[in-house]
């Protein structure tokens, strides 16, 4: 057994550490007061080639894997959510077309995806559904030699940007999955939902309306797509979590800072045995998910079937990331509670964790069935 990091993972994370410190970092409140990841940063992102981490170089990918990703995800959200968060939904968007993808739509759909020239979305959730992705009502029909798609998605994550969708609809009774573009005719977004946290990268319902597909853009057998949702959401489980996870430690990181310079009586708050319980209970949760969310990643690059492992991670590592950043949200006292301090933004990052991909409960009974079977 080894915990250490691999050289190659140690040299990605001190990479992706100063790449936020010279560029993430200056324009960080910038992004949550103006809600918009500038075009250049997302430029720079694409020329460090970190939206392709897990991905095949013969695909635009790095060749690397997911427990490389997870560790970039962790890194990019100590900095700021959403840019982990956009760099999270291109790896979300991939990974189904690599699981079930033909070689022909890897090449045409990861290329551009891995290597930043196309944001992705992935869009199961409906306004009937989330957690229950069977009752989806969006609707492919087959026409001769394309699909014709009416529906309607809610909260898709990016869904307003330029580039490739990988959908869900119901041909008859069955769910299919597709790929698509983003932004053509019979394709439009409403105006973005205001979103409490992980400001910069918006969140928008999609309106399909006689949105045509070639027959070519349905990605593995038709009537198989809720395996396919749940694959790729078991894999998709590593970037929702190490994005919450990040953002805890950087809680943890601003806590420690506030207690070092907060003076009562005359000494530094980490003189005060109160803060030193919190402090420690705030590191000990943080390093427990990690070490699960390190393990899930493990298992996913040994290609073992990780639907239950995955949920129960999932609920532990978010519900570890909501406690230690409430935790470090009390050391700031009424600071907590005012703008001028980033530990409000990070509660209100972090509380994403427990309701995407799947409410924690569901995920519960997900593992719970592993369990009893
Ligand atoms: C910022 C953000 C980004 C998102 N991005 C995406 C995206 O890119 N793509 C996408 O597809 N979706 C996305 N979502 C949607 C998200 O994945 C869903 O909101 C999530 O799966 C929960 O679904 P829901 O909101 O319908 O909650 P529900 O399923 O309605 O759950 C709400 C509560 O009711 C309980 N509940 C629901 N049904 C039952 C039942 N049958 N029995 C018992 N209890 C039940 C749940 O446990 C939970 O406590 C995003 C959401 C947010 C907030």
């Amino acid at each position: 057994m080894d915990f250490a990091l691999t050289k190659e993972q140690e040299a990605i994370k001190k990479f992706v550490k100063d790449f936020c410190i010279r560029e993430v970092l200056p324009i960080a409140e910038k992004i949550e007061e103006e809600s918009k990841i500038p075009d250049e940063l997302i430029q720079k992102i694409t020329q460090f080639r970190l939206f392709g981490i897990p991905f095949a170089k013969e695909y635009g990918g790095s060749g690397s894997n997911y427990q490389t990703s997870t560790i970039v995800l962790e890194e990019l959200a100590r900095y700021c959510g959403a840019v982990s968060m956009l760099v999270g939904v291109n790896y979300l968007t991939s990974i189904p077309i690599d699981l079930f993808g033909t070689e022909e739509q890897k090449l045409k759909f990861i290329t551009p995806l891995a290597t930043g020239k196309a944001i992705g979305s992935f869009a199961f959730t409906e306004a009937g559904t989330g957690s229950d992705p069977r009752s989806i009502t969006t609707k492919a029909v087959r026409d001769g030699d394309n699909y014709i798609i009416n529906g309607a998605k809610r909260f898709i994550t990016a869904s307003d940007k330029d580039g490739i969708i990988v959908f869900f609809a119901k041909e008859g009774d069955s769910v299919s999955a597709f790929i698509g573009s983003k932004n053509v005719p019979g394709y439009t977004v409403p105006k973005p939902w205001e979103k409490v946290g992980m400001h910069g990268v918006a969140l928008t319902d999609i309106i399909f309306e006689n949105y045509v597909l070639p027959k070519e853009n349905l990605l593995g057998a038709s009537g198989n797509g809720y395996n396919i949702l749940l694959d790729t959401i078991s894999l998709g489980k590593l970037d929702s979590a190490a994005l919450v996870l990040g953002c805890a430690e950087a809680a943890m990181d601003e806590a420690v800072k506030y207690a070092k310079e907060r003076m009562v009586k005359g000494k530094p708050m980490t003189q005060f045995q109160t803060t030193q319980c919190l402090l420690s209970e705030i590191v000990t949760l943080i390093e427990s998910a990690r070490l699960m969310l390190y393990r899930l990643a493990w298992l996913a690059d040994q290609k073992k079937n990780i639907r239950a492992e995955s949920a129960m991670t999932k609920v532990y590592v978010t519900e570890a990331a909501m406690e230690a950043t409430h935790k470090a949200f009390k050391i700031h006292g009424a600071y907590a509670y005012v703008k001028e301090f980033r530990i409000q933004q990070l509660l209100r990052d972090v509380s994403l964790g427990e309701i995407v991909e799947g409410s924690n409960e569901f995920q519960k009974i997900i593992h719970a069935q592993s369990i009893i079977k």
